[in-house]
């Protein structure tokens, strides 16, 4: 059960997060290692935090971002660094933004881009973001393959090509023979189409992510695009935290796709960032209530929802134990100090726990804290170190 000794010198302010850097960084070397000729992109949603993101720039080709915030937030950091933007619903002034790729989640989305005023100042360079009908069975979550907000299926690309063309207009192809070019009515900066974004699915391995990857390349030289953004998604498992996903056989399998004078790029989040956070914390109170055992932690899921919002217990990587160092002992449920049933971390776990005892979360380095309902009950806030 434990997968490593306890954090040598355990930080005396907890609840706290600790980010091993040095592990993201070799992570994120052999990720990168394996993706021959593939461009990467890190999903910043996934944890913006900014040492984990200058740990990560050196790795990656640009940064994914889902929000004018975010942008805001990685341009500051990394002024030159290329940046796509995405997500649905974006606001006039994000449709508006100085980003290297715009994702384009519905027709809409693109009239407003193409509508006439002032504010159409610059060119912008597209994706279109399609949602397309593939079977997504035994994901963790289907942004695609079916009815959801994300995206558009291929009647609504259609819509967007048709808005693409210029009246009466030539065969539809950019100056740059990649696809149909867009001007707003005025005039003002043209639309190009530079291809097609696509995220699917998220907690698959790396052979059903490359089913998917086929079947949207097909899908996109049938349209006459050379650029594709196969999106993020890559599978992590909270119950084998060792676990990784398969990056040499995806990229590999990406490589063989990949035909030349093609772009492809992918936006992972988690797989990149997960592995190097933990939430480190001490046990307050053990008892006994109708026959369960349970152990109180300070902070709880206001400072870690992952295990909430995914319904599952979140691994533990280590723990002092008034058994000894890491001793086992009868299930226990480890609930933070929320007055809600649904504060709980991890359930019936098979360790001896005492008040005082310091227990450490794995899989904590991504949609963790930054994903977490911090305010509610209004307790102090975690601390963060980073080794
Ligand atoms: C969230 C998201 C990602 C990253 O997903 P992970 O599961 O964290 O890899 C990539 N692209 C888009 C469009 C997203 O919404």
């Amino acid at each position: 059960m434990p997968l490593s000794a306890p954090l040598s010198a355990v930080p005396g302010d907890l609840p706290a997060y600790v980010y091993d850097l040095a592990a993201l960084d070799a992570h994120a070397a052999a990720v990168r290692a394996a993706l021959d000729g593939v461009e990467l992109y890190y999903a910043v949603k996934a944890n913006p935090d900014a040492e984990l993101l200058r740990v990560l720039a050196p790795h990656v080709d640009g940064f994914e971002v889902a929000s004018g915030g975010e942008l805001a937030h990685v341009r500051a950091l990394f002024p030159d660094t290329p940046v796509a933007l995405g997500g649905p619903g974006k606001t006039d002034a994000e449709l508006l933004a100085d980003v290297t790729r715009l994702h384009v989640e519905s027709p809409s989305e693109l009239r407003r881009l193409l509508a006439p005023g002032p504010s159409r100042r610059r060119p912008a360079d597209v994706l279109l973001r399609v949602n397309l009908d593939v079977p997504v069975e035994g994901a963790s979550l289907a942004m695609g393959g079916g009815a959801t907000p994300f995206g558009m299926d291929p009647d609504g690309v259609a819509e967007c090509l048709d808005l693409l063309s210029p009246p009466g207009g030539h065969d539809g192809r950019g100056p740059d023979g990649h696809g149909p070019d867009g001007h707003g009515p005025d005039g003002h900066g043209p639309v190009r189409l530079r291809g097609i974004h696509a995220h699917l699915a998220s907690g698959l391995d790396a052979a059903r992510m490359l089913e998917l990857a086929a079947a949207v390349l097909d899908y996109a030289r049938g349209l006459g695009v050379t650029e594709v953004n196969l999106g993020g998604g890559m599978a992590v498992s909270y119950t084998d935290p060792v676990a990784r996903f398969d990056w040499k056989t995806y990229g590999e399998g990406l490589a063989a796709l990949r035909r030349p004078g093609e772009v492809l790029r992918i936006e992972p989040g988690r797989a990149l960032t997960v592995y190097c956070g933990r939430y480190v914390t001490r046990v307050i109170d053990v008892k006994r209530v109708h026959g369960e055992l349970f152990a109180v932690v300070a902070g709880g899921t206001h400072h870690i929802r992952t295990p909430a919002t995914k319904g599952h217990d979140q691994p533990l990587a280590a723990w002092t134990s008034a058994g000894g160092p890491g001793g086992h002992g009868e299930p226990v449920t480890i609930v933070g100090q929320l007055c809600t049933p649904k504060d709980v971390l991890a359930r019936r776990v098979p360790v001896r726990l005492e008040a005082g005892d310091v227990v450490e979360f794995a899989m904590a380095g991504a949609y963790a804290w930054n994903i977490s309902h911090h305010d509610f009950l209004m307790h102090p806030e975690p601390a963060f170190h980073y080794r």
